[in-house]
Formats: C-alpha cells, structure tokens, sequence
C-alpha cells in the first residue's frame, strides 16, 4: 500500500523490524559522489537530508483530510471496481530477475518474501523512481514469536543461524555499490544471546568491506537485556532501530504478548546510552491498527 499513496508514504518504512536488510542505491541517499565522503560526512549529509524529506505530524495529518486518499468503495450489491493505484502488477523486469539471482546464490531471506508483501514487484523492480530496493532479513526466516500483523513463518524452535551469513550478506550488499542499508531480523528468544552477536558481526562484515557504508540495525526488543542492546550499539552501525510498531493502548492487540511499549522504549533509551555519540536513534509505528488521535497523540 505504501508504495502508491505519494512519496509522503514512501517514507513509512515497511515496519519489519527484525532482522532485514532494507537495500537503497546511493542515489536516494546522497548526489553521486567521485570519492568515497568521510563517514562522518556522510552521516551529516543524512541528517540534513532526514530533517529536509521527512514527514512531520502536520503532513499526516493534512494527509487524513485529503480526499485524494478516499476510496469509494459501494455496497455489497454493487460494489464499485478498486482504483487503479490499489492494483500490483506481478512482479518481473531485468533488476528483479538480477536481485532474486543473487539472494538465492547466497542463501538469503527478504523480509519482502517472507511477509509476502504486495508491492515485491514494485520495490525491486525500482518502480516509479527506478531505485530498487529490498529487504534481506538475517538470523533464518522463522521468528520465536508471532505478533499478529506480521506473516513471517514462527517457531519455538528454528533452524540454527548460517554462521555464512553475515560474510555472504556483506559480500552481497558491497556488490550491488549501495551506500545505506538496513539490517533487520526475525526474534531469536531461543539463542542464548538472541541473535545479537549475529547481528554485531553483520554490521562488523559490512563497515570492513565498505567503511563508508551507512548502516542502520533494524533490532528486536532482545527482552530488554541490557548486554543484548550494548552488544549491537557499539557494532560500528550509524542507526539504531527499533520499532514500537503501535500506540502503547493496543500493545498487546498487536505485537507479540513478549514485546511491549515500555520495554521497547527502554531499549532505545540504553541504545542512547551504549551507542558512540553521534549514532541516531530511530523507532517507527504502524497506523490504522484503531488507534485514535488520542492514544497517537
Ligand atoms: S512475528 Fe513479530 S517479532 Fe517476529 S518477525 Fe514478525 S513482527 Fe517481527
């Protein structure tokens, strides 16, 4: 759906937390540059950009008013055809063809198979923009947990981890000349340290086979365990994510019964605290799950 609501929606991020890997060519980023920018230069050069591009409360709320976004919809007799813009086509194109080759060279997962997302085609095909982008998501495709939004295969008891796959994702990311990523996952509760070593040495593989590369660690909640959380922060990655995912009335509606509102914020604040001065904090929530103006307020 975000894909054809204006640009403005393009900047709601597809949610899944975990462990992905949001893929964007460097012109979305930054102008193309003939030397490699300083990393702390490249980081500026985002903040500037985020403080420019993105939406602010205002923008959604002129948004809620406006009857572009309005759908008629009929009644169960006559029901009206869907617009046009509600329609994906199936995906395919030489970039589609090119990305899909390489992840299942490498064995990686995206979040955008597993969560059968329907805007697949769109994303890595490059759509309007022509900047393809994906979703790898690391630590397997099966989740310990089962929050009711999300459609990623769950188990008490998944696969082991690729100890490959922080190698393969890096080599992969290096390969495709990006220069911002995000790296997600599903929750691992059945590891000893929930997936956050795996996760640090993806962040690690990637800054040492392209420094410059801005990297953002899309995390779960690691039940708040304070060392999980330090463990990622001081990885070397440039943004620490975390999703709150929904309004702290419908928590647990919504997410896993694990997961929580509290907990949540109480990894971004210790992010906050491990994290190297500099590294932005970064959460995100879903809307349209019955929240109100009130409890979003
Ligand atoms: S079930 Fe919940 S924690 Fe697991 S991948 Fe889906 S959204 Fe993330």
């Amino acid at each position: 759906m975000h894909s054809r609501l204006t640009p403005l929606l393009r900047h709601l991020n597809h949610r899944n937390h975990s462990s992905l890997l949001h893929l964007r060519p460097k012109s979305t980023l930054s102008p193309p540059q003939s030397h490699p920018q300083p990393h702390s230069q490249t980081l500026d050069s985002l903040r500037r950009r985020l403080a420019e591009d993105s939406p602010s409360l205002d923008d959604f709320i002129r948004l809620q008013r406006n009857e572009d976004y309005s759908v008629e919809v009929g009644t169960k007799k006559n029901p009206l055809p869907k617009p046009k813009w509600m329609k994906e086509s199936i995906p395919g194109g030489e970039k589609y063809t090119r990305i899909k080759k390489k992840l299942r060279e490498l064995k990686l997962h995206t979040v955008c198979e597993e969560a059968r997302c329907p805007n697949l085609g769109e994303c890595w095909s490059g759509g309007e923009t022509g900047t393809a982008t994906a979703t790898i998501m690391i630590l397997g495709d099966t989740c310990t947990r089962g929050c009711r939004f999300c459609n990623v295969k769950t188990s008490r008891t998944p696969p082991p981890p690729d100890p490959n796959e922080p190698t393969n994702v890096a080599e992969a990311i290096a390969s495709w000349g990006l220069d911002y990523i995000v790296i997600t996952s599903v929750d691992r509760d059945d590891l000893p340290d929930q997936g956050s070593g795996h996760f640090a040495e993806t962040v690690q593989k990637i800054k040492t086979l392209k420094p410059t590369m801005l990297v953002e660690a899309l995390v779960p909640d690691f039940r708040g365990d304070t060392a999980c959380v330090e463990k990622v922060s001081v990885s070397g990655l440039d943004v620490f994510a975390h999703n709150i995912e929904t309004v702290e009335e419908l928590q647990s509606v919504v997410r896993d019964r694990r997961a929580n509102f509290k907990q949540s914020i109480d990894v971004l604040k210790l992010a906050k605290e491990y994290a190297p001065a500099g590294t932005l904090t970064k959460t995100s929530v879903m809307l349209g799950c019955g929240e109100t103006p009130r409890s979003s307020g």
